[in-house]
């Protein structure tokens, strides 16, 4: 089974406005649409629509509970999430211009998660979890939910044995890669603030492959470089006419480890997570994409296999 785990979830309300956004004015909208934000539901979401079993779970405001769970539902999301009480999921407001001429977002404070809540999900996966599962832990943490506790939800995971892969930012990416878990997306900027000192960048991922199982290097429309088994992979994302491109790592995520799950094939899971991923820029939603649109892309998509055995070789002529 894979699980996704969303800490800190939002509702995204996407307002597609009339007329550009302007102040000291009525805006008005033509269309409202809802959509869940954080980042283990739209992994999730990907794996559903490649018919991939998954459960998502994660904390959620018990007073918009109902409403949240029938937006996962809508999305056809396997769930179980657990209901914090006395507060609501936060509510993000996405303002859309017509004609694609850009958005702005106004994010609500998150909710507030206490020990119970913080217990009952450490209790809930030290009971189901196997060694043959895969978690992807993805987005940021709620308030009340520290980097100690999730130092404590990760070691959970990997003491039951399961593939570990995370797409986190900042100190709790550090973290991540301190524990040494098995999977990683960082993107550019993420890349970036985990260098110290005087590394390059591929410095910098040959060193992290030496403990990380699977890294992915994510360089949104220039595709991605992947350190796997001691390869790197260097892949050319498919060229598509770009719309919108939020949640594009997501997608990747989520259409990435449903296919690795699945067959174990560095390749394969490449080339199906940037055909889904070229899919979705092209929608003007931050999680839709075209399974066969998809299926179609992943003829363009190249791989070239740039060193033999990169890491190792690496390591060995090191000085340190
Ligand atoms: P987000 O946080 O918004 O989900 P990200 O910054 O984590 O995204 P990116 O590096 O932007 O992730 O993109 C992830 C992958 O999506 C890329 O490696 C690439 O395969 C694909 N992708 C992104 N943008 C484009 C694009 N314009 N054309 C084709 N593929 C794209
Ligand atoms: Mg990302």
């Amino acid at each position: 089974m894979i699980y996704t785990i969303t800490l800190n979830p939002a509702i995204d309300r996407l307002v597609f406005l009339e007329e550009p956004l302007a102040k000291r004015k009525n805006n008005r909208a033509r269309e409202i649409r809802y959509d869940i934000g954080g980042k283990g539901t739209h992994g999730s979401y990907a794996m559903s629509k490649l018919k991939v079993a998954n459960l998502a779970l994660g904390f959620a405001g018990e007073q918009n509970f109902a409403k949240f769970t029938q937006i996962l539902a809508e999305k056809a999301i396997s769930h179980q999430f657990l209901a914090v009480p006395d507060c609501a999921t936060r509510e993000s407001i996405i303002l859309i211009d017509p004609d694609n001429l850009g958005s702005a977002m106004v994010t609500e404070p998150s909710l507030k998660v206490s020990v119970k809540e913080k217990q009952s999900l450490l209790t809930f996966l030290a009971e189901h979890l196997k060694p043959e599962d895969m978690v992807l832990v993805a987005g940021s943490q709620p308030e009340g939910f520290e980097l100690a506790d999730l130092k404590e939800l990760l070691t959970v995971i990997q003491k039951a044995g399961s593939f570990l892969a995370c797409d986190l930012s900042d100190e709790a990416l550090q973290l991540a890669v301190e524990l040494a878990v098995d999977f990683i997306k960082p993107n550019e900027f993420e890349i970036e603030a985990l260098i110290d000192g005087q590394q390059t960048i591929e410095e910098k991922l040959a060193d992290l492959a030496e403990k990380i199982t699977c890294i992915v290097a994510s360089r949104g429309s220039k595709g991605c470089l992947c350190y796997y088994g001691g390869n790197q992979y260097k892949v050319t994302a498919p060229k598509v006419s770009e719309i919108n491109d939020t949640g594009a790592g997501d997608c990747f995520v989520g259409s990435f480890l449903a296919t690795f799950y699945q067959t174990q094939d560095i390749e394969a899971s490449l080339k199906m997570a940037s055909a889904c991923a070229a899919s979705k820029v092209q929608h003007e939603d931050s999680s839709f994409f075209d399974v066969t649109e998809a299926n179609q892309l992943i003829h363009s998509v190249e791989i070239q296999i740039e060193e033999e055995n990169y890491a190792i070789s690496n390591r060995k002529s090191s000085p340190s």
